[in-house]
C-alpha cells in the first residue's frame, strides 16, 4: 500500500472528513484492522483564509508548498490538497515536489464523465464558482458544461462556507438555502450538482434531494484509496 500525503486544515473541519473516509475505504477494501498509511501536514486556515481574500495568492502557495515539501518528506508517495479552492495553485505547488498530486477536479471530472454528465452545476467558493482554475478545467479537459447560480447565490454560498461551515456550523435555514440553489440549477439544465467545496456534504447530502449530487471529499477520499492500493 502506498501512502496517501494530505496537505489539510482547509478547514479542519473537512479534513477530518478526508481522514475518515481514506480509512473508511481502506477497511472496505483490505478488511480486518487495515488502515491507511497518511503522511498529513495540516495549515493555520485562518493565515489561508484571510490571503484569500487579499488576494495574495503567491504567498498561500508559499505557505502550501512548504506544506506539500514536508508532506512529500514524510514519506508520501502522492499529495492530495484537501480543498477545491486552493487548486487554485495547484500548478505552483505540483512545481516545487516529485510527487504527484492528484487534483481534485480531475477526479470529480472523471467520476462525472464515467456516469455521463455533461452540464453541471458547481457550488463552492467564490473563487471556486467565478474563476476559471476548476471551472475552466472541467470544460476545456474534460467538455463538461459548468452552470453556477446567480450573483446574490454565489454571495449566500459563499458566507455560509467562511462563517458556518469551516467553523462546524450546521444550519437548517442554510441548508434550505443551499437546496433552493440545486433546484434552481437543476431546472437551469444541470444533470447534476458538483459540491465543490470539501464542507459542503457536512450541510447537504444526497438524501436531502432527487437532484444528484458529487461529493467532491468522498470523490477525492475514493480517488486516493484506488491509488494507494495500485501498483
Ligand atoms: N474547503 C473549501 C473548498 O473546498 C473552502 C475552504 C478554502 O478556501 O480552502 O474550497
Amino acid at each position: 500500500m502506498k501512502t496517501i500525503g494530505l496537505l489539510g486544515g482547509m478547514s479542519w473541519e473537512s479534513t477530518l472528513s478526508y481522514y475518515r473516509e481514506i480509512n473508511l475505504g481502506i477497511k472496505a477494501e483490505l478488511g480486518g484492522l487495515h488502515s491507511a498509511k497518511i503522511a498529513m501536514v495540516s495549515v493555520d486556515f485562518a493565515e489561508i483564509e484571510a490571503l484569500q481574500h487579499l488576494g495574495d495568492w503567491p504567498k498561500t502557495a508559499d505557505i502550501l508548498t512548504i506544506g506539500a515539501k514536508n508532506v512529500q518528506a514524510a514519506g508520501a508517495d502522492f499529495l492530495l490538497i484537501c480543498t477545491n479552492t486552493m487548486h487554485k495553485v495547484a500548478e505552483q505547488i505540483q512545481a516545487q515536489i516529485d510527487i504527484p498530486l492528484l487534483h481534485i477536479a480531475d477526479a470529480t471530472a472523471r467520476q462525472l464523465q464515467a456516469d455521463n454528465i455533461t452540464k453541471v452545476g458547481l457550488l463552492g467558493t467564490a473563487f471556486t464558482m467565478e474563476q476559471d482554475f476548476y471551472k475552466g478545467r472541467l470544460s476545456e479537459q474534460f467538455a463538461i458544461e459548468v452552470l453556477v447560480p446567480n450573483a446574490q447565490q454565489r454571495q449566500s454560498v459563499h458566507d455560509i462556507i467562511y462563517s458556518q461551515l469551516c467553523l462546524g456550523e450546521i444550519n437548517q435555514t442554510s441548508r434550505q438555502i443551499y437546496l433552493d440553489i440545486v433546484e434552481d440549477l437543476f431546472q437551469q439544465g444541470a444533470q447534476a450538482v458538483i459540491l465543490g467545496c470539501t464542507e459542503i456534504a457536512l450541510l447537504i447530502n444526497q438524501s436531502h434531494t432527487a437532484v444528484p449530487l458529487y461529493d467532491t471529499t468522498k470523490i477525492h477520499a475514493s480517488a486516493a484509496i484506488s491509488a494507494a492500493l495500485t501498483d
